[in-house]
Formats: C-alpha cells, structure tokens, sequence
C-alpha cells in the first residue's frame, strides 16, 4: 500500500524492514517534489527538448534483486553521459588499466561537460565521464567495424540491465546533426595524437551510446549491478569484473556531476552518474542502485529532482560513504 498521510510516512521511514523505508521514502519524495519546477530541459540536442518537462520517476533496486519505483517509470529517456561509466567499463575489462589510463585521465575537471580542454601536460581527457573522455574511450572500444563495436558495446550494457536496450534514432540523428562541439573536441585530441582511427565512427559510436533508450526501473538495475560487485542482481549475471568496477565507482564519485561533483560528494557522498536527459543514476556499494528520470536540469546540467531525491535518500536512510555509526544503522 502506498502511504498517503504524514503520520503514516513517518511510521513507515522507521519501520524495520528496510524495503518499507526505501518505498515510504521514495513516495514521499515523489509526492513532496512532483510540484518543483526549477530548471530548463536540454534543448542544445534538439530532440531532447521535446520531452514532458513534467515527467518524473523513481526506481530503487536493491542487491537483492527487489524493485521499488514511483512515478512515470514507463517512460523511455535516453543514457546520454550515463552511459560514460558503463563504456569505462568496458574499456577497463576489455583492453586493461594501463591502456586506459594511457589514454584517459582521473582528475574532475572543475568544467562543463562539454569543455574542449585536456589534461594540462599530458594532453589526455582529464576523465572518462565527461565527453572529452568519452569519446576518447570510443575511440579504444575493440571490434572488427562499426557494427561489430556497436554490438558488443549494447551487449555489455545489456548485461547490466538484463536486456538488450533500443537506441533512440531521432536522438542519434538529432546530436549527430548538430555536434559541432563534440567534433571540435574530437579533432583537438587527434590534433594531439590521442585519438586514432576514423573520427566519424567514433563519434558515431559515442553518440549511439548516449541514444540508448532505458526507463529507470531497467536505469536502476544498471546502478544495482555496479552496487551488487559488478553482478545484475536481478539475472546473477556478471557485466563487469571486480577490479574495473572499483576504479568506475571511484570516477563517478570523484567526477560523476560534472563541476558539481565536489559539491555532490560533499552533500550525499555516493557515487553518481547524470545524463542531460534529465537521467541519474545513484549507486550504495553493497546495498541498492537508484535511478532519478526528471529532465529539467540545473545549470550544470544535472537533473533538479534526481540531485533533491538523492540528497534526500542519503539523509533519511544513511547512505553517505562517511556517514556515522548512527546513520550506519538505517539501512540494516
Ligand atoms: N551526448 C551529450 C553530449 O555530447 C551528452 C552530454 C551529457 O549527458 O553530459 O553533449
């Protein structure tokens, strides 16, 4: 039963089964941010402006393989920079940290995403999560052409959801048309001889990833995955090996939100991962994957709601990796 009196939402939150808290919380959540309308849709995507403003979901899953969510959580949106992880992922299981950290570096960059700066000194991406990174992973992802890369990138997200996810062409064909700034980025980093390859297919591969269509319970289940050691907790497959996922969560604790990601760290203290769909994702090593769709974004470009939900989430269930033993409790 959904709780829909205060008395009961606060029975609920101390209840001591902790799927209750977590579905208590989100619905209040829900309920309490449904009338926030701070912040402006993506529109420098064309096809990204045409979305409800008004949509919004919330899907925890947790190790266990449970799904909570609330709200429009039908609704397809595409990864856009979430996918970034996942693409890290795979480069760091498929080609090895050194030829990673070759190409990529690990420093927040303090920068909008979509900045055309590299690494002072090295030249490199400063890391995976932005676009410069991104698209420099693109360029390493193997395969035997197009084709082959896309498909065996879609097969490693897919073990993270549980299914084989869409690519929203409209999506594709709008950010493809209109990148200019991720073409500039591209030639930079040739221009330094840190992209190989042919930089249409790269870009193309990029921008495939970012068109990935996922609603957020299957969103969640991708953040469970990386909570639950690298294996989907709702198939028990592995989609990432152990000694990757420790440096994908370290990234996205240290540079998930792009130049908010001091202040994110600070405030919730886990490790993120926000699209500028409008898309977050939220991990709890050991514990849950949360997925936040709400597209009006900040003036960072993360997600208004996703941020609130989180920060909420992390408070009232003690989820900050430096939380004290008090807050440690919650969730036990
Ligand atoms: N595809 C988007 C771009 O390249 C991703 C931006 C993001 O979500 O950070 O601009």
């Amino acid at each position: 039963m959904i709780p829909t009196q205060k008395t009961d939402r606060t029975i609920l939150l101390r209840s001591s089964r902790p799927s209750i808290r977590i579905l208590a919380a989100i619905n209040d959540l829900h309920a309490e941010l449904s009338g926030n309308t701070e912040g402006e849709v993506a529109a420098y995507i064309p096809e990204l402006a045409r979305v409800d403003p008004g949509t919004f979901a919330i899907s925890v899953v947790t190790c266990e393989g449970e799904v909570f969510s609330v709200g429009d959580a039908d609704t397809g949106f595409t990864l856009q920079s979430i996918a970034n992880p996942f693409m890290y992922g795979m480069a760091l299981d498929q080609l090895g940290r050194s030829a990673v950290e070759r190409a990529v570096g690990v420093e927040p960059t303090g920068n909008p995403y979509h900045a055309v700066v590299l690494e002072r000194g090295t030249n490199r991406p400063m890391n995976p999560l932005v676009n410069a990174g991104a698209i420099a992973i693109a360029g390493l992802l193997p395969g035997h052409d197009p084709t082959d890369r896309l498909n065996r990138a879609l097969e490693a997200i897919a073990l993270h959801i549980g299914e084989r996810p869409a690519i929203d062409m409209g999506v594709f064909i709008s950010e493809s048309s209109t990148a200019d700034r991720n073409r500039a980025i591209a030639y930079l980093m040739r221009n330094f001889g840190r992209l190989g390859g042919d930089l249409d297919e790269t870009l193309d591969l990029y921008f495939q990833m970012c068109s990935i269509t996922v609603n957020t319970v299957q969103l969640a289940t991708m953040a469970a995955t990386l909570a639950n050691a690298g294996v989907n907790p709702r198939t028990s497959t592995r989609a990432i090996s152990p000694v990757s996922l420790r440096d994908v969560l370290t990234v996205m604790f240290t540079c998930g939100l792009y130049e908010q990601s001091g202040r994110w760290a600070y405030r919730v203290g886990i490790p993120a991962k926000s699209g500028v769909s409008g898309g977050f994702m939220a991990v709890v090593p050991g514990r849950l994957g949360v997925a936040v769709y709400s597209p009006r974004l900040n003036t960072g470009g993360n997600s208004v709601r996703g941020i609130r939900v989180c920060e909420a989430l992390s408070t009232q269930l003690g989820l900050h990796v430096f939380r004290n033993a008090e807050q440690r409790r919650t969730l036990e």
